[in-house]
């Protein structure tokens, strides 16, 4: 085995999460006005201002933080978000990190498969608060075949940075297969056919999430 495919697959931990998060708040800012627009066209367009500043918040709470454990840190993260936003997402969102928070527990670090647990415990508790079904057009949309993709190229013996570029392609094919659904939960279902031909706001965030997510746990293993 490659050095640099045994620290990948070692190296997690509380750095980590601090790191996805910091990524995770970059990334939604410089989409922020993207995201805005994704959900004037279909919703109310605050999901970027929103979603910014959640993370924005999350980043400042994990701060003071340092060498907590993982779980500790995403469970942090997730009160945070549900205190700071107010539409859909942050409860969404805040329950998806608590629960992977939750599912972590205090262990110092986390492997491949835990992370699968995690995510998979995370999507529960979206699915749990908001009853979105896949092809409702949803972030559920994107984050359920990103998280597939990991659990799937892991137990086919893929490397960990491997599989999560497949969670990562995943979500991304995930949030452009929203636009020719018709949105069935949250604000765009009020709009019926209308919301048909319009990306998901939410399944869009996932994606930039997912990513950021890689970025983390790739980046942690060269540095
Ligand atoms: P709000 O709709 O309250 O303005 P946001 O704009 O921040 O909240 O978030 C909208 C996104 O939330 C949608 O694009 C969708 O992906 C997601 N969402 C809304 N309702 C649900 C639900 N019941 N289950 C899963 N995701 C949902
Ligand atoms: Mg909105």
């Amino acid at each position: 085995m490659y050095p640099a495919v045994a620290a990948v697959e070692n190296s997690m931990d509380g750095g980590t999460v601090t790191t996805w998060m910091a990524l995770t708040n970059s990334a939604i800012r410089a989409e922020r006005d993207h995201l805005v627009q994704l959900d004037s066209a279909i919703g109310d367009g605050d999901h970027g201002i929103n979603m910014a500043r959640g993370f924005d918040a999350v980043v400042r709470a994990l701060a003071s933080e340092d060498g907590a454990p993982p779980g500790t840190l995403l469970t942090l993260a997730g009160k945070t978000l549900v205190s700071t936003v107010g539409g859909a997402s942050g409860p969404l969102w805040g329950s998806a990190l608590r629960r992977a928070g939750r599912a972590l527990g205090e262990a110092p670090s986390f492997d491949g498969p835990q992370l699968v647990l995690a995510l998979e415990a995370a999507i529960a508790g979206v699915v749990d608060l908001g009853a979105a079904q896949l092809g409702d057009k949803t972030m559920v949309d994107a984050l359920a075949p990103a998280i597939g993709a990991l659990r799937d190229g892991l137990q086919a013996g893929q490397s960990l940075a491997v599989a999560l570029r497949g969670a990562t392609l995943a979500a991304e094919d995930g949030r452009r297969a929203t636009v020719p659904m018709q949105a069935r939960k949250g604000r765009a279902s009020y709009l019926g056919e209308r919301s048909v031909g319009h990306q998901d706001p939410g399944a869009t965030s996932v994606a930039i999430i997912v990513r950021a997510l890689e970025q983390a746990i790739v980046r942690q293993s060269h540095g």
